[in-house]
């Protein structure tokens, strides 16, 4: 829809040009020709008023892509260990034994490997990372890990788990965890998985399986060496200049700094500075922090970052969206957060949601 005009949009929308241009004097834009090309901040904003659902899409082409790291996210059954799998692979990366293990769990962190490789991983109960992500057309999550205890097997929520991936198009990486028990069975593991219809490496599938322990730290080493090779496959690769297209993966409200949002670039740079809109909140990026607290001046593909800046607090899986100003910023955030008001009452009318306050 970049570069539309006024002209087209009218047809497009099945509404007069005069009626565009009266909304866009309303927001206090300026209304040029009907043939000059408006913006996509502009597209979306008729879009909204006319009741029109428009998806920003960022065009590849001829744009230089450039490998980046693979987001994976640990899913499984309560207890089996995914909380303690995490922790033992966040001891992993270099970066954090570098800082004295001391590593910040804000939603995200980063395991650097020897070989200059990095894994990104959301530290996100899985279900909602994935289903608020694939609500929104846009999953950030690229490999899951599904975790299964080999003392305890299968059960309802590996399945769930498994639901959920394939729900969402994302490959599955299984970690047999809890191997150190002496009643671990990962063999039965691999049948139990293999009649749920999982097409295991070892049965001529391509899902690939690991004995782990996030006790003993064994086989994490294994672990990670898999999910390279998975993301190799996938042969993960995003535009590094232009616009950011991120997500928000944790917000928090810190008491000094305000707002505070863990977040993913999934293609271009954000940069320090940058007006944007995230959901319905907007603000101004004043600082970017990486995941070991370190400042910088801008984020790239797959590395999370925390930012300061915005108004109000955003929600996990928010899309941030960069403008050019920030009257677009303001004005889009209270376009967007009408049209949440409105879709919200409409469920209410429905009778689809008894409270506002509806958690996931
Ligand atoms: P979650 O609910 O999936 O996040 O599971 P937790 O990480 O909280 O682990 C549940 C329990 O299993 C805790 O008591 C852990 O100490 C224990 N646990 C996790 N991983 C292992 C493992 O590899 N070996 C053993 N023996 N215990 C584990
Ligand atoms: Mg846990």
């Amino acid at each position: 829809f970049e570069g539309m005009t006024i002209s087209e949009l009218a047809k497009r929308t099945g509404r007069s040009i005069p009626f565009l241009e009266e909304i866009l004097v309303n927001v206090g834009e300026e209304v040029g020709s009907e043939f000059d090309p408006v913006s996509i901040d502009v597209v979306e904003l008729i879009a909204m008023e006319v009741g029109v659902n428009v998806k920003r899409l960022h065009s590849n082409e001829g744009a230089e892509l450039l490998p980046r790291p693979p987001v994976v996210t640990v899913m499984g059954h309560v207890d089996h260990g995914k909380t303690s799998l995490l922790d033992a692979l966040c001891q992993t990366s270099v970066a954090a034994k570098e800082s004295g293990g001391i590593t910040q769990h804000l939603g995200a962190f980063v395991v650097d490997m020897p070989s200059g490789a990095s894994i990104t991983f959301l530290d996100t109960p899985g279900h909602a990372a994935l289903s608020a992500m694939r609500a929104r057309g846009a999953a950030v999550t690229d490999i899951v890990v599904l975790v299964v205890a080999a003392d305890d097997g299968v059960m309802p929520q590996t399945l769930e788990a498994m639901a959920h991936a394939k729900a969402a198009n994302v490959p599955v990486v299984v970690a047999v965890n809890k191997c150190d028990k002496p009643a671990a069975d990962p063999e039965r593991v691999r049948i139990q998985l293999g009649s749920e219809g999982l097409l295991l490496e070892d049965m001529g599938g391509d899902v690939q399986v690991v004995e782990v322990s996030a006790v003993t730290k064994a086989g994490l080493d294994k672990l990670e060496e898999a999910l390279l090779l998975q993301a190799e496959l996938m042969d993960l690769k995003a535009r590094i200049d232009g616009p950011a297209q991120a997500y928000v993966v944790e917000a928090r409200l810190d008491r000094g700094r305000g707002p505070m949002a863990t977040a993913i670039v999934k293609a271009g740079t954000l940069m320090c500075g940058q007006y944007v809109v995230v959901g319905a909140e907007w603000g101004k990026i004043r600082t970017i922090r990486d995941m070991l607290g370190k400042v910088k001046d801008k984020a790239l593909p797959s590395m999370p970052f925390e930012f300061e800046g915005l108004r109000g607090l955003p929600m996990a899986g928010d899309d941030i969206t960069v403008v050019n100003s920030e009257e677009r910023a303001r004005m889009l955030s209270e376009g967007r957060g009408k049209k949440l008001e409105k879709n919200r009452l409409e469920k209410i009318g429905e009778g689809r949601i008894e409270t506002p306050n509806e958690s996931e």
